[in-house]
């Protein structure tokens, strides 16, 4: 029989695991070890891979899958820059990714994290829970369909958060490097970031990290925004110059910003921290304002997604082992 080794395996994996190998006939093993060279003595005997791991992947690991006939590693997250593509090329590892497991789960939680910010849920479960039931203007919301939204980046997951706001009743732009003909139908183009932002109340960022758009949301970029705007941020925590933020929350040019993605995030994302110190002041100041919605990376968080990363992975796995390649390779 087929057997595959996963490594970096989470409780909520399991189970979508394991009726994934009944339904295609392969044994799984699991193991919640990340992919180091030490670790790929556990693999005698296997025929591939899979994995989902945040830190970079030893180069020495390469040589050794080869040297115990495994073809491939199958990543299970949308990211590889973790991988030495060319190291893994050069010892004939196919190297794959899950590009798409659900725009939808993000983009969804892009638009809550933005309700949630104009009609302050935040503030008013905190007021709640104190038993301080006021109506006060501290707390009163704005509609999402009297405002404009400016999306950044209108690749998958961006014209999903565009389609939603559109069927509130905003009026929705946006801008991208490469624009999108399908796109048109739920958001009118600008030529620029500036330009979209301009008169949006809501910037909703959907673009990947690149070396071109390190901080391109830095001091200059929020003082053209309008006036009491929200940013939401649910791509990555590099496009934004947090401590810019931070100033342009306090001289109050914007009201708020939910942040899904933290430029310095990797220490502290999906941990626990309850008996920690939290020793980066960015973060911590973070955490203790009222007008910043902070979450651990969860944007894709949605049963949905988490089985179609299992899923996605292990099929990529199974193709490499049974053909030879696979449909989401990236080398
Ligand atoms: P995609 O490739 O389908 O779309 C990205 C779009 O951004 C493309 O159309 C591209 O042309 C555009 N783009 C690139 N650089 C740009 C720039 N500087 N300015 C404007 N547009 C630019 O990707 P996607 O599947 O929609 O994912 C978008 C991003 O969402 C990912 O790159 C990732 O950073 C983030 N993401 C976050 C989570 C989460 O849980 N928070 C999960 C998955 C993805």
């Amino acid at each position: 029989m087929t057997k595959i080794m996963m490594f970096g395996v989470r409780e909520h994996e399991k189970d979508i695991a394991r009726e994934w190998a009944k339904e295609n006939d392969v044994e799984i093993t699991m193991s919640d070890d990340i992919l180091t060279v030490e670790a790929t003595e556990q693999l005698q005997g296997f025929d591939g891979v899979s994995t989902q791991q945040t830190g970079k992947l030893d180069d020495g690991i390469y040589e050794r899958l080869n040297q115990l006939g495994i073809k491939q590693i199958a990543q299970r997250s949308a990211g590889f820059d973790m991988y030495n593509l060319e190291k893994a090329s050069e010892n004939n590892i196919i190297i794959s990714n899950v590009p798409s497991y659900s725009p939808n789960s993000i983009a969804e939680y892009a638009v809550t994290a933005a309700l949630q910010l104009l009609r302050n849920t935040h503030l008013i479960d905190q007021r709640v829970s104190e038993k301080d039931f006021r109506w006060e203007k501290v707390i009163m919301g704005r509609e999402v369909k009297s405002l404009e939204v400016a999306i950044i980046g209108t690749g998958r997951i961006g014209q999903i958060a565009a389609q939603i706001f559109k069927g509130f009743g905003s009026k929705v732009v946006g801008y991208d490097v490469y624009p999108n003909e399908d796109a048109k139908q739920y958001l009118e183009y600008k030529d620029s970031v500036e330009d979209a932002i301009a008169n949006a109340d809501i910037v909703s960022l959907h673009m990947p990290a690149t070396e071109d758009n390190y901080h391109l949301f830095n001091e200059e970029m929020f003082n053209k925004f309008k006036d009491n705007a929200v940013l939401i941020n649910t791509a990555r925590g590099s496009v934004v110059d947090t401590k810019a933020l931070i100033n342009a929350l306090d001289s109050g040019k914007i009201s708020g910003a939910a942040l899904d993605t933290y430029e310095y995030e990797s220490t502290y994302f999906p941990k626990d921290f309850r008996d920690k110190d939290i020793t980066d002041p960015v973060l911590s100041e973070l955490l203790t304002r009222q007008d910043v919605i902070l979450t651990p990376h969860i944007a894709y968080y949605t049963d949905i997604a988490v089985k179609n990363l299992v899923e996605g992975g292990l099929n990529a796995a199974l193709s490499v082992i049974k053909t030879g390649t696979c449909n989401t390779r990236v080398n």
